[in-house]
């Protein structure tokens, strides 16, 4: 599963030199321990010499057995140095994806979060990510020092007898062209298990987001099996990869065996015509079998190689969907602190190229101050004014303004936090009720939260509850009641101290006490800041300052209750049976 709407990526060598340049130093100081732990290792067997020389000229041992020790130590030492290291740096480096992916995915634009699968980019942060560790160490390095020696030993070789080295690359070469063959399936295969990872990760949210509504529809053992599935394609995906893995492990295996049988061949025939002597062909034989090792590690490094850009693929493309433009302070202006003037001018809008408009052409004005209702039946697009306002998404043509500048001559995140907004399904999030209260005002002193906890009566909640206000809420505010949240909701944005408070149905389900406790509070609000609400109830409508009404895409009137009974039927029609109906 890809990403829709996203683009051809560079090569993935470059950006996985893009996660590790930080890094350079560490892992070149990584490989170099390694390489001088071997290097000292070969230094063992020349002390062994001078101690047995010691031992056959009854010479005291002591130095040499001293000197065996110091080298055994420091070579373990520098050993376990250097896989320190190595791993510390494959660390960061996943560390390093990991902090890019996150702040990437805080600023996707909603219109990229409409169109994929929250599920599966957390799969690309968590899972993804991981892959990035063994790419690092095991590959770069592998390819690293195994590289090294099999240019060292080759260049030997050549000096060795070039007829021979040239049988050998010809074998190396006809086992290269195999591997060409089986790598990218390897690519393929790992690329499938990790879009199985996010497949299941999409399942997991959709499920445990709604497990009240799967208990309850009793689709338990239809979502097991969409579960299972993606788990058992990824083990599908995933053993398919260690197949074709394992396949080019021995492919080099038997490559160097080839090799070996060849050479034996090749060179018996050139000693016998005397172009070389025996010596030489024994000498080029053990070099022979000194490639096995590196050429192991570079393929080895290869296979492993094509995991970690399936892995890089997906982060990639994650990393590809449309986010808004990180805030440049002082670029732009923020809003000042007055209440907000708006207008709608002629504001096309659709969701998505392929969807129908929503917003044939809006026309509206709210001066700053009061109170603006906004009517119209399910559909009509008024919460899509809202979303357009907080600009999750931008019209299409026409123009929106703030106090007469367009909002995107505003800047972004000085816009929204002029802005206190009260969705329409007023989530919470999981924590506690202080951490919801203080999300969009984090510095609200306590005063001010005992103010806010009055006014939306949550002040009684709070003082039945054990934890008081440290009481935890559950995923979405699932212990609280519908009320409950959305007086959580509206408190949160009233913290916030808006220039523009946006009520999006927020008193939908409150009881009539609470209502009317409510629609002072707002009305209180409307008179230092420029409310907009979304409302049914005809005693929130009736009090506002001007009512727009909507239906279709389209603004049908705009007027005082009075004024609307009289001049707008769908107006007067609403007012007869809907808002009363829910007036209760
Ligand atoms: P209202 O709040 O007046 O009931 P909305 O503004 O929520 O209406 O929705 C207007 C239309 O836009 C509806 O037909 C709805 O299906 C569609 N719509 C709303 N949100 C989205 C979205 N994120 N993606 C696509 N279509 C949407
Ligand atoms: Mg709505």
């Amino acid at each position: 599963m890809s990403i829709a709407g996203t683009q051809s990526a560079p090569p993935a060598w470059r950006l996985l030199l893009d996660y590790v340049r930080p890094h350079r130093w560490a892992l070149l100081a990584g490989a170099l321990l390694s390489l001088v732990t071997g290097g000292t290792g070969l230094l063992l067997p020349l002390v062994a010499r001078g101690l047995i020389d010691d031992l056959s000229h009854d010479r005291t041992i002591t130095g040499a057995l001293l000197a065996m020790s110091a080298l055994v130590v420091a070579n373990a030492a520098l050993g376990a140095l250097g896989s320190y290291v190595l791993r510390r740096t494959a660390e960061s480096v996943v560390l390093g994806a990991r902090r890019k992916l996150s702040s990437y995915l805080l600023r996707l634009r909603i219109s990229a979060v409409d169109r994929s699968e929250p599920g599966d980019l957390m799969a690309r942060i968590t899972s993804d990510t991981t892959l990035l560790r063994e790419v690092t160490t095991d590959s770069l390095v592998g390819l690293g020092t195994g590289g090294l020696t099999l240019v060292a030993t080759v260049v030997m070789m050549g000096i060795v007898d070039p007829v021979l080295l040239g049988v050998t690359l010809a074998v190396i070469a006809g086992a290269g062209t195999v591997l060409t063959l089986i790598l990218p399936r390897i690519n393929r295969a790992s690329r499938q298990a990790q879009d199985a990872v996010g497949v299941m990760g999409a399942s997991l949210e959709r499920i445990l987001g709604a497990l009240r509504t799967v208990k309850a529809s009793g689709a338990e053992d239809r979502e097991e099996r969409t579960l299972h599935a993606a788990a058992e394609e990824s083990w599908r995906q995933s053993v398919r990869a260690a197949k074709w893995s394992a396949a080019a492990g021995n492919t080099a295996a038997l490559s160097m065996q080839v090799a070996f049988i060849t050479v034996l061949a090749v060179g018996g025939a050139r000693v016998a015509t005397g172009a070389i002597d025996v010596g030489t062909l024994v000498a080029f034989l053990l070099y022979v079998f000194y490639l096995m090792q590196p050429i192991q590690q570079v393929v080895g490094a290869i296979t492993q190689y094509q995991t970690g850009t399936a892995a890089l693929s997906r982060i990639q493309e994650a990393l590809q969907l449309p986010a808004e433009p990180p805030s440049l302070p002082a670029q732009l202006p923020s809003p000042g602190a007055e209440p907000a003037a708006l207008s709608f001018d002629d504001v096309r809008f659709r969701y998505a190229d392929d969807l129908p408009y929503v917003h044939h052409g809006v026309t509206f004005e709210v001066p700053a101050q009061g109170m603006t209702a906004f009517v119209g039946p399910s559909g009509a697009g008024k919460t899509t004014v809202f979303s357009l306002i907080e600009r999750f998404y931008d019209p299409e043509s026409g123009a929106i303004t703030l106090d007469g500048r367009d909002l995107a001559e505003w800047e972004l995140s000085g816009l929204r936090s002029a802005i206190g907004y009260v969705e329409q399904d007023a989530p919470v999030l999981s924590g506690s009720l202080r951490d919801n209260l203080l999300l969009g005002n984090p510095d609200a002193d306590d005063d001010a939260v005992t103010r806010v906890l009055k006014t939306t009566r949550l002040d009684g909640l709070i003082a039945r509850l054990p934890k008081g206000i440290d009481t935890l809420v559950g995923h979405r505010g699932t212990r609280l009641s519908g009320g409950e949240r959305q007086r959580v909701a509206i408190a949160r944005a009233l913290l916030r101290h808006p220039r523009l408070l946006l009520l999006d149905e927020a008193t939908s389900q409150l009881d009539a006490v609470n209502e009317a406790a409510l629609r002072d509070t707002v009305a209180d609000v409307a008179r230092t800041t420029t409310v907009l609400v979304v409302a049914h109830r005809l005693s929130t409508v009736t009090m506002a300052d001007r009512i727009v009404v909507m239906d279709a895409g389209r603004v049908r009137a705009v007027g005082t209750h009075r004024e609307l009974v009289t001049a707008d039927p769908l107006y007067a029609e609403l007012a007869a049976t809907q808002f009363l109906a829910t007036t209760g």
